[in-house]
């Protein structure tokens, strides 16, 4: 399946989750069998130069697309997760929201110092989603080699936000 097909297989939803926002609904691409490998086909191809040790995935749609990447790559999966739900000790970063503040945490023993690390999410908007787990990814000494997300919205300049790694997506809009 091409990249056109894989677009389309996205539904979009007026209004969600308030007035005026465009959410782009991934929901309708997970359930397309062949929708879904496609995608995963496309993630690890995109993520496999890059040689990571770990690929980071961001709660909770970077788990879906990150866990089978990082199986077909043959490396880790480390999650980041909103605040107490890490069982051991953690890192913690809190970054802005467009209404307030929110944080993320990774386990401190998840990631060694050098490992190369892939962050995966579903999508890139302002790219402060991003930017927190690649603090994250700082504190835990690990090396981020690059960020790759399925879909990117582009008119909001996310990359100009990340750190200078290699960033790729699937679908623009
Ligand atoms: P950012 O921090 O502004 O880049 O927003 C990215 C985060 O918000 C990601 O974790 C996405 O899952 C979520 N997000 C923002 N807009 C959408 C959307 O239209 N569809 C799905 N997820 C979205």
């Amino acid at each position: 399946m091409d990249i056109q097909e894989i677009k389309s297989l996205i539904r979009d939803i007026p209004d969600f989750p308030k007035p005026g926002i465009l959410f782009r609904d991934i929901t309708t691409l997970l359930c397309d069998p062949q929708g879904l490998r496609s995608t995963i086909d496309l993630l690890a191809g995109t993520c496999a130069p890059l040689n990571p040790d770990y690929i980071v995935g961001i709660e909770s749609r970077g788990f879906i697309f990150g866990t089978p990447v990082a199986h077909q790559l043959g490396c880790g999966f480390v999650p980041v997760r909103k605040p107490k739900k890490l069982p051991a000790p953690v890192h913690r970063v809190s970054y802005d929201l467009e209404y307030g503040q929110d944080q993320l945490e990774i386990h401190q023993d998840a990631i060694s110092s050098g490992d190369r690390i892939v962050i995966v999410d579903d999508l890139m908007a302002t790219g402060g989603t991003a930017k927190a787990a690649a603090e994250l990814i700082e504190k835990a000494e690990g090396q981020l080699v690059g960020c790759v997300f399925v879909i990117e919205l582009e008119a909001l300049g996310g990359r100009q936000n990340l750190p200078e790694v290699p960033i790729a997506s699937l679908i623009q809009y």
